[in-house]
């Protein structure tokens, strides 16, 4: 048996203690830039700060920055500079007063976007399509786990009582870790993301929170600083975040991102001829859509759309109201009201939303 550590070693730190140092003064003008970005593996963030002598509030005053993309499988050895271009400001939560989040994507040295940088053709497609007005709103579930692996609170040695009582559970063996919950949600208030909600899920360590409604390309910056600003939380609390779609086999639900997507028509009385129409072309585009909706070209989501645990087969496309065994549902007050929006149900939790919101566009509105 390989040694399996305990318990994280940033959970034993005093973690009072730095409440002294954020409050140590620092020189008029100045502030600190965490630059974060996708690292080669396209579902994992990495940053680094810098100093900076004025206080920048629009992405276009920042400096374009570099890294060594040898390091994070972006880059060789020989030729490593990857270039940071700045494209969203956020504050930070963590360091607070004048100091900043910067989301950057990701270019090679001949200033072509990277393997992983798929916010570069997104905007193409945001800005062909910016006239229907897309709305997207995402669902991102995830699991909290101990520094074993195991979901965070799960017997060592057996497995928690089955599924049902967890979902929007309340109390002490129904959920696990709400400090990091709450700590994240506001976190995300304070930094500007427009975070609308969370919930417990059915799976005991599992969560969710959603991200928006977001127009255009705002959903993929946001939910790429949500998720940064989750392992950074966790990170205090000296727990891992995982992604995976299916974290654990058996009778456990997987992990999504439902995407939540409705165009300027679509929210307008009798939209729903317009859902309708938008559900038709996603029928029709089944295998481009799951090969973009996880970053395994369809891989990961093998293991969590098995048509069991509220999902559909991966290998056909359905559509439903009300159905959380379709790929695509129809949410049942939008039904009734005949306007509204669709709920893409595919998308796996280790999704780049980049990919996903581009593919709803080409297909939906692009008709590509
Ligand atoms: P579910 O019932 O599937 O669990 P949630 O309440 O978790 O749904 O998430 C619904 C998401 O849909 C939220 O992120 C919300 O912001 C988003 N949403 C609401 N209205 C629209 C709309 N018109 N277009 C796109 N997204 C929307
Ligand atoms: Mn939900
Ligand atoms: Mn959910
Ligand atoms: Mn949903």
């Amino acid at each position: 048996m390989p040694k399996m550590l305990e318990s994280s070693p940033n959970a034993a730190l005093d973690k009072s203690l730095i409440q002294h140092y954020l409050t140590l003064p620092i020189p008029d003008g100045k502030c600190q830039a965490t630059y974060i970005w996708i690292d080669g593996s396209g579902e994992n963030v990495r940053s680094k700060t810098r100093t900076l002598d004025f206080v920048p509030n629009e992405p276009s005053e920042l400096p374009i920055w570099n890294f060594d993309g040898s390091s994070t499988n972006q880059a060789e050895g020989s030729n490593s500079d990857v270039f940071l271009y700045p494209v969203a400001v956020y504050k930070d939560p963590f360091l607070r007063a004048n100091n900043k989040l910067v989301l950057c994507d990701t270019y090679k040295f001949n200033k072509k976007p990277t393997a992983t940088n798929r916010r570069f053709t997104c905007v193409q497609a945001m800005e062909a399509a910016k006239d229907h007005r897309p709305w997207f709103g995402i669902e991102q579930e995830y699991t909290l786990l101990d520094m074993d692996l195991r979901p965070l609170g799960w017997p060592k040695n057996g497995f928690p009582g089955p599924q049902g009582p967890y979902y929007c559970g309340v109390g002490a063996n129904k959920v696990y870790a709400r400090d990091i919950v709450e700590a994240h949600y506001r976190c995300c208030l304070y930094a500007g993301i427009n975070i609308s909600g969370t919930n417990a899920e059915v799976m005991p360590a599992q969560w969710e929170f959603q991200v928006g409604p977001c127009e255009g390309i705002s959903i993929g910056d946001q939910l790429w600083v949500s998720r940064y600003l989750l392992h950074r939380v966790a990170e205090d609390y000296g727990v891992i975040v995982t992604f995976d779609p299916k974290p654990m086999e058996g009778d456990w639900n997987g992990a999504g991102a439902h995407t939540n997507f409705s165009t300027k028509i679509m929210r307008e009385d009798n939209g729903i001829v317009e859902i309708e129409k938008a559900i038709d072309k996603l029928s029709r585009n089944h295998l481009r859509h799951i090969q973009a909706y996880d970053p395994k070209g369809g891989k990961d989501n093998e293991r969590r759309l098995t048509g069991k645990h509220e999902t559909s087969s991966i290998h056909d496309f359905s559509a439903g109201v009300a159905n959380r065994g379709a790929s695509v549902r129809i949410p049942r007050g939008c039904a009734e009201e005949k306007k509204g929006y669709l709920e893409d149900r595919r998308p796996a939790s280790n999704c780049d939303p980049y990919a996903v919101t581009e593919a709803i566009v080409r297909t939906c509105i692009l008709n590509e």
